[in-house]
């Protein structure tokens, strides 16, 4: 019978064994040396914020396995003979596969600062990064510092925050997430920020990391050389492909393990899914490595066709996302950069309260509709992704915005003020379109 090998247990993974037990009866073995059962690592900062039990992060109970024939694996895989279609692992056995699947996820990046392998400095990416962060807030943190502007610091920022424990966050750039965010949006998370009380040091970059006398850290030295004391350092300056223990073998790797759009690695009848993932061409709108969730669970689904016979070629569809920083949800949909592209223009609407706002890029010949970002506000996925299909223009999205929202009293009170403003820049007489029935029972179906 074939066997199909999987490493890493995480919604990549675990997405790609589902759905290839659906499909088929082959063997299935997910091994894996970080935790005995998929979790969602998403929810790591609720279950230290203690809104969550680590079991209730698990999708499925433990028999799940048993009754769906997938045997689990907790081990470390060493190294892979390409050649012989074998794995090596820690605790000394051989593993022989068919299907290779690597979905091996990624590790926090770290960049040789001196200091950053103290005790009480670390990420946030594994179980056993929790473990730590518990045990260095058993041991008492008075203030942390995190280094690194993204959405991991946001959170860990949060965690340490709802402890009560003081918080300095160095951000490389002027404004928090400057590369990816508008500055209207990152000026607006910079304001959440410091509203919350964290000592947000922007345009600020850490030199050193120092240790007192039993070698646990006790400060942090900016490149300005001041100094900040500490009992915990967050080091969240994004992630990379986890490729260190393939580096030494036959693998095209990059940056991520080199795949085709068919997710197929160099090598015979090996994949590479999730956060591990380097397109060689990357697909249209979208980048070549990307570390999210859907986009993992969506590269299992693929690969899990092509192992059954069916090959089948990724087609993610239009970049969207979303994430919280504190307590302004984030969403964004098709292609808002943090500056236009040549050829786009811009419309930005902000509440006055100053923590909702929209901003719509749109093309400047044809108002082709290009992305939207929304911040306070929740929208509904599937209307922005029609209307990028479709190709439709940004005056038809604006006429048509209450049926993506999921919050009907926001609309009655400022849906006019939004079509004012864009009206009143742009020369147009949009009118706000009645609400669709047939697009309310769609979306409620589809939500
Ligand atoms: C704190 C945090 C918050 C996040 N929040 C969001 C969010 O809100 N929205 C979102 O879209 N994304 C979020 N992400 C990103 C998202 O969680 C990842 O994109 C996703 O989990 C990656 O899944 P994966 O299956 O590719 O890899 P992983 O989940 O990393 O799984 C890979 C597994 O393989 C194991 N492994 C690796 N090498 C070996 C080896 N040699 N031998 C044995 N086992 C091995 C690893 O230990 C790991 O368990 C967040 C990430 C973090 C860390």
């Amino acid at each position: 019978m074939d066997h199909v090998v999987i490493i890493g247990n995480g919604v990549s993974g675990v997405t790609a064994a589902r759905h290839i037990r659906k499909l088929s009866n082959k063997k299935i073995t997910i091994i894996s040396s970080e935790t005995d059962f998929f979790f969602s690592r998403t929810a790591l900062m609720y279950v230290y914020m203690g809104h969550m039990r680590f079991k209730d992060t698990q999708p499925y109970e433990p028999n799940f396995w048993k009754k769906n024939n997938i045997l689990l694996k907790k081990a470390y895989v060493k190294t892979i003979d390409f050649a012989r279609k074998t794995l090596a692992l820690d605790t000394e056995e051989s593993i022989a596969y068919d299907h290779l699947i690597l979905a091996v996820g990624s590790v926090p990046n770290k960049f040789g600062w001196k200091g950053q392998d103290l005790a009480g400095v670390q990420g946030l990416y594994h179980y056993q990064d929790l473990e730590r962060l518990n045990h260095a807030t058993q041991r008492g943190i008075k203030r942390g510092v995190i280094v690194g502007g993204g959405l991991i610091g946001v959170e860990l920022a949060e965690m340490l925050h709802s402890k009560g424990i003081d918080v300095s966050f160095l951000v490389r750039e002027p404004s928090f997430w400057g590369k990816v965010l508008p500055t209207q949006e990152s000026e607006m998370i910079n304001r959440e920020i410091l509203k919350n009380g964290i000592d947000l040091r922007l345009g600020t970059e850490l030199k050193e990391i120092v240790a007192d006398y039993e070698g646990w850290v006790s400060k942090v030295i900016t490149t300005t050389g001041e100094e900040i004391a500490c009992e915990f350092v967050g080091l969240t300056v994004g992630v990379s492909p986890n490729i260190h223990f393939l580096k030494n073998t036959s693998l095209a790797t990059a940056r991520g393990i080199l795949v085709n759009h068919f997710l197929e690695c160099n090598q015979e009848d090996v994949y590479a899914i999730g956060d591990c993932a380097e397109f060689e061409d990357a697909i249209e709108g979208r980048r070549k490595i990307e570390q999210v969730w859907y986009t993992g669970r969506m590269m299992g689904e693929v690969v899990a066709k092509t192992i059954c016979g069916n090959r089948t070629a990724y087609t993610p569809g239009h970049w969207f996302n979303s994430a919280k920083f504190f307590d302004i949800e984030y969403q964004t949909y098709g292609q808002v950069l943090a500056n236009c592209r040549e050829g786009e223009m811009d419309f930005y609407w902000e509440h006055k309260d100053g923590n909702k706002c929209v901003h719509i890029v749109f093309e400047k010949e044809s108002k082709k509709f290009v992305g939207i970002n929304t911040f306070g506000i929740r929208m509904r996925h599937h209307c922005f992704d029609q209307w990028l299909n479709e190709g439709r223009s940004v005056l038809h999205v604006l006429a048509h915005l209450k049926d993506a929202n999921f919050d009907p009293e926001f609309y009655k009170k400022y849906e006019s003020e939004i079509i004012d403003k864009f009206n009143r820049e742009n020369g147009t007489d949009i009118k706000v379109k009645k609400k669709s029935w047939r697009r309310i029972i769609h979306s409620r179906l589809s939500n």
